[in-house]
């Protein structure tokens, strides 16, 4: 099925939208891509779509031609209304947009909650791992949205998924993996995008799953990752000090070795240790 809406290159030059890197633009125009992105959604065809900077429109147009029931789309620059309106008038009913800063849009309540609800976007990348790290940190878990495909660079795709032991291992994916299955779809080629940025990206898809320790408090394990992973080459006993625990009581406490570094421990290990702390906070303070 084809939209008949001009090609989105037609669309760029109608509307002036030349790609500005103070947005973090890089427009996809491949219709094979953006289709391949939007059929990844899971059941797409019964589903609200909350979209992340939709631009000049080509995931956009995607999700729509494969049939999303509702989309909603935050877009920051407002040279990309004309644009915006069209697709509107052609999809009336099940497309809709606002103007202004995704991190500040609260999705849930645009969308109709009526349907399951998903969210998908090429992400700016000045502010990509800010809006994934805020949805992996929703206070309720299961949260709203039922799951999450994002295009990121290919560096920060593999830091989501990565396992413990890699280089990429650390804080994003014990956020992104204690309660959420989360795994890199396929890559893109720098190429696909107008301009080319200087990497290699990737499409990520995240859904949430039951946590393992329902009760850890996700500001803990937020405050314990910092803190873990944020001096990789110190010992997670020392990396600790920061927060004030006896990092050596802690470790005896959960059965590990006091020489482990924190990228050495499984994301549940991780969770574990946090969920210690959280249960023996006063005992494990220094002195
Ligand atoms: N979806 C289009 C595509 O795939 O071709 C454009 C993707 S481009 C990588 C990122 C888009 O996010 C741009 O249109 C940019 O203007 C928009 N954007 C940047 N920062 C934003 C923000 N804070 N809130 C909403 N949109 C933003």
């Amino acid at each position: 099925m084809s939209d008949n809406l001009p090609p989105l290159r037609e669309v760029i030059e109608q509307y002036d939208l030349r790609a500005k890197k103070s947005f973090g633009q890089n427009f996809l125009f491949d219709l094979n891509l953006t289709r391949k992105i939007a059929r990844a959604v899971p059941h797409l065809t019964e589903s609200s779509v909350f979209e992340v900077g939709p631009g000049p429109g080509g995931l956009t147009r995607a999700l729509l031609m494969e049939g999303a029931a509702q989309l909603v789309s935050v877009e920051k620059d407002t040279r990309c209304i004309p644009a915006l309106d069209d697709i509107k008038a052609a999809y009336d009913g099940v497309f809709n947009y606002h103007i202004g800063d995704a991190l500040e849009a609260n999705p849930a309540k645009l969308l109709d909650a009526d349907k399951p609800r998903h969210i998908a976007a090429n992400l700016p990348y000045n502010v990509g791992t800010i809006l994934l790290t805020n949805w992996m940190t929703e206070k309720q878990w299961k949260p709203w949205y039922q799951s999450l495909t994002l295009m990121f660079q290919k560096e920060v795709a593999e830091r989501i998924v990565a396992e413990p032991g890699s280089k990429a291992y650390g804080r994003l994916a014990v956020l992104c993996q204690w309660r959420s299955e989360a795994r890199k779809l396929f890559d893109v080629p720098a190429q696909a995008f107008t301009p080319p940025p200087k990497v290699t990206s990737a499409i990520v898809q995240i859904v949430p799953t039951d946590p393992v320790l329902p009760e850890l408090d996700v500001r803990r394990l937020e405050r314990f990752t910092a803190a873990a992973f944020g001096q990789r080459r110190k010992m997670l006993r020392a990396a600790l000090k920061s927060l004030n625990i006896d990092g050596t009581a802690l470790l005896e406490m959960g059965g590990f070795k006091e020489t482990v570094r924190a990228e050495e421990l499984s994301v549940l290990e991780i969770c574990q240790l946090a969920k210690l702390w959280q249960d023996n906070e006063g005992a494990l303070k220094r002195n």
